[in-house]
């Protein structure tokens, strides 16, 4: 069986795509003439969609079932799903000491629960074989981080979620990878660019000493949505500007 996606996707979903990442991968899937969804509890989805070329669907990916209602807006509007980027996500979390049930629950449900449900109920409808289910991650499912207990541990389920789902459908012929990106100057960061801690700590040991653009990121989204990607599967590709590989102490 052949495992080749179509050069450029015909149909995407993508959510979260009103800002930051999101918007950024739907933008370019429509540049490459992709019809895409777009997903996201924002109203301004509407706004982002008009801009971009694609088709909004204000929904919360936490509600039980915005997995069925984005497959049906897919599968109405383009009759198929060639692509399904889950990418909606929250920031700021806490250290676990300081992690109420509401912060685990909203944190868990949003960036790992969903992620699991939208894909199970969007499953059935992903093109096969060529599919391709591409998650975003974080380097912080990677390492761990000051605070980010109930986000990092979310971000470590979608990583093996990743790789898990791998084992379950490539065999029918979907793809499945992850992105891990780094700092990327999008909205969920911008609260903490005004803390010396985090410009110290996170900001300053990146070695190309700059944050990412969410175009950046949506670049290697693309390319793993692509036929040359056809031989990658269950891979977490880290795009930080080498903030992982970097000691975290500068000698100043
Ligand atoms: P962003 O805040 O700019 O965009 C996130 C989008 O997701 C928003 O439009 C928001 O409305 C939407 N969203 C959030 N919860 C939702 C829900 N329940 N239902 C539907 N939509 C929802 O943030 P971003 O930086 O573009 O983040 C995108 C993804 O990238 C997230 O999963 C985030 O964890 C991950 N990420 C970001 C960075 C970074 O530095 N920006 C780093 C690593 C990982």
């Amino acid at each position: 069986m052949s495992h080749l996606a179509p050069a450029v996707p015909r149909a995407a979903v993508v959510t979260g795509a009103a800002s930051g990442i999101g918007k950024a991968t739907a933008r370019r899937f429509c540049k490459e003439g992709a019809g895409v969804v777009l997903v996201d509890r924002s109203q301004s989805v509407d706004q982002v969609a008009a801009e971009v070329g694609g088709v909004p669907l204000q929904l919360d990916v936490t509600q039980k079932d915005a997995g069925r209602r984005i497959a049906d807006a897919a599968m109405s509007t383009f009759g198929r799903i060639d692509v399904l980027v889950n990418n909606a996500g929250i920031g700021s979390s806490k250290s676990l000491k300081d992690s109420d049930d509401e912060l685990i629950d909203r944190f868990i449900d949003t960036n790992l629960k969903a992620v699991m449900r939208v894909t199970r109920d969007c499953l059935p409808f992903i093109t096969r074989p060529g599919g391709r289910i591409i998650n975003v991650s974080s380097i912080f499912a990677l390492v761990g981080s000051p605070g980010g207990a109930a986000y990092g541990i979310a971000k470590a389920g979608v990583a093996q979620l990743t790789r898990q789902l791998v084992c379950d459908v490539a065999e029918e012929g979907i793809l499945v990878n992850a992105v891990a990106p780094g700092v990327i100057e999008t909205p969920l960061i911008s609260e903490h660019l005004n803390k010396p801690a985090y410009v110290r700590n996170i900001l300053g040991p990146i070695p190309l000493r700059r944050a990412g653009k969410p175009e950046e990121v949506a670049s290697v989204i693309a390319f793993l949505a692509s036929e040359d990607a056809s031989f990658v599967a269950g891979q977490v590709i880290v795009v930080d500007g080498g903030w992982l590989t970097s000691r975290h102490s500068p000698a100043d």
